[in-house]
């Protein structure tokens, strides 16, 4: 599939002798290509809002799925299957029959050339460009603590999120050590936006309902969970009185809400906040999010988030076949950022695709407004709260009500939208959260050990001897 890319958008010789054997009809081939980088919210929008238009879109994924990314924390604290929030990218686009799929990793683009470069060697040449990787999570210039913190941007990062969770519960039924079955029950979810809020109540909730009468010799209810965030309030963006409402809702769930915190260094055994450490074995990092590398390779500035500034008609400067949408474009509308949600990569995806299409069409382009739909965040059961426009303020069960309609109304595909309500009832219900198993244990909860279990007997709360026998 390696293209020439001296002419835009066109093929070489060996991608048309592979074309003739694709099912992709003749009169398609000589369209300009709309190449789509990334198959998040705002890439599979543009790909749909150009079905009808008289171009070739190629959508390119390194994953082969798209993912619901407001419902990972549900992954990741075992409230959810992975297959719940992903859905194929090629059933996505099975029915548009000018939009093909590549699974591939972008890794250069070559703007003077209108070409992409794939880290598999291979290129491919477009006539115009949507860039939409999203972002990745930062680790505000110390990297290091990505192994012992890990953050939550993809399928992979909840499963992992999720078994480490699950095996701090399994290695603290096995301690004999109180003071490291203390650090393994101490979760701490750094950074208090949306994500870090979801996920320290989940943990909270899994704690103290679903686990909590699955071990014999420790009482699950004993986690502790903390939730610490640099600045003054969590969910900044929140209203005040939102605010503290969430800090209330979140400590009756059990999460302790520290502010104005800083972390100052995190490693296997804990985290440190202003000289003070923690010792938890579970450390989940929430706190921030930078563009995703391939915005170095445009050749322009970046913002200090790494994200492409662009105009109000999504180009980056000086790039006018090149459009960057969602998470990774920093744009600024009535000089306040337009965040980095959803809904945002939703409208600016739809609206480059029809920029596209009017450029096509030889017809003007009106500038990009984003608007504001509201805000959702979620706590735990029963709790959540809302924003919506013309000062709607809502908190606890309505809010929490809101959330899940609006989620499950964005959710990919019916079966999805079947299958995660009926858990959402479920454990509505039960207080139960099926998606526990742990695969690829740690070996030492796997391989034989000098040391025995004790035998079965009633749970005794807190351990107060050791767990083990030798
Ligand atoms: C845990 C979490 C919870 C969130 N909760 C909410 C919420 O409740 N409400 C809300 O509105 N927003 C929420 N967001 C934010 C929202 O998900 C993002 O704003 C949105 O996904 C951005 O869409 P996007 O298209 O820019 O990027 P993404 O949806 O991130 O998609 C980027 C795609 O690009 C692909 N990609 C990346 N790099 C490459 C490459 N080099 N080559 C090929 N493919 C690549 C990725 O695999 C991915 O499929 C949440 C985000 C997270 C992480």
């Amino acid at each position: 599939m390696r293209e020439r890319a001296n002419h835009p958008g066109s093929d070489s010789e060996s991608s048309r002798r592979s074309e003739k054997q694709t099912r992709m009809p003749q009169a398609s081939r000589n369209l300009p290509r709309v190449l789509i980088l990334g198959g998040g919210f705002g890439g599979l929008v543009a790909a749909h809002a150009l079905r009808r238009a008289r171009v070739r879109v190629t959508l390119v994924d390194r994953q082969n799925h798209h993912v619901f990314q407001p419902l990972l924390y549900q992954v990741a604290t075992a409230g959810l299957e992975a297959p719940d929030i992903g859905y194929p990218l090629r059933s996505a686009l099975r029915r548009q029959r000018n939009a093909d799929v590549l699974m591939a990793d972008a890794e250069r683009i070559e703007p003077a050339t209108r070409t992409v470069h794939f880290a598999n060697g291979n290129s491919l040449g477009y006539d115009y460009l949507i860039v939409c990787t999203g972002a990745e999570s930062s680790y505000f210039g110390h990297p290091e603590w990505q192994a012992d913190a890990p953050g939550l941007k993809s399928i992979d990062d909840a499963m992992a999120i999720r078994a480490r969770v699950l095996i701090a519960f399994e290695r603290a039924e096995q301690e004999d050590d109180p003071d490291v079955r203390r650090a393994l029950l101490d979760f701490v979810v750094v950074g208090g936006g949306p994500t870090g809020v979801e996920l320290a109540g989940a943990i909270c909730e899994l704690a103290r309902h679903a686990l909590k009468r699955d071990f014999r010799h420790i009482d699950p209810t004993q986690a502790r969970v903390l939730l610490v965030e640099a600045g003054p309030a969590i969910l900044p963006s929140y209203p005040g009185d939102l605010q503290r409402k969430a800090v209330a809702q979140l400590e009756h769930l059990g999460v302790a809400v520290r502010t104005s915190t800083r972390v100052e260094a995190i490693d296997e055994h804990g985290v440190v906040f202003d000289g003070e450490r923690i010792a938890a074995r579970t450390v989940l990092w929430a706190a921030g999010v930078a563009g995703t590398p391939i915005a170095r390779s445009l050749g322009v500035t970046l913002d200090r988030h790494g994200r492409v500034p662009v105009s109000s008609t999504l180009h980056p400067e000086g790039l006018h076949d090149v459009f960057v949408v969602g998470d990774l474009a920093a744009l600024v509308q009535d000089g306040h950022p337009v965040p980095g949600v959803a809904p945002a990569a939703i409208q600016e995806g739809d609206y480059a695709a029809r920029a596209i299409v009017r450029a096509l069409d030889g017809k003007p382009i009106e500038p990009f407004r984003y608007r504001n739909k509201g805000e959702l965040a979620t706590i735990g059961r029963s709790a959540a709260v809302a924003t919506f426009p013309g000062n709607i303020k809502l908190s606890g069960f309505f809010a929490w009500l809101c959330y899940l309609m609006v989620h499950l109304v964005y959710l990919a595909g019916l079966s999805a939208r079947v299958k995660v309500f009926a858990s959402w009832v479920w454990s509505f219900f039960t207080y139960g959260r099926g998606a526990r198993l742990i695969t690829n244990p740690p070996r030492e909860l796997t391989q034989p050990s000098l040391r025995t279990l004790p035998p079965v007997g009633p749970r005794r709360e807190p351990p107060s001897h050791p767990v083990l026998v030798h």
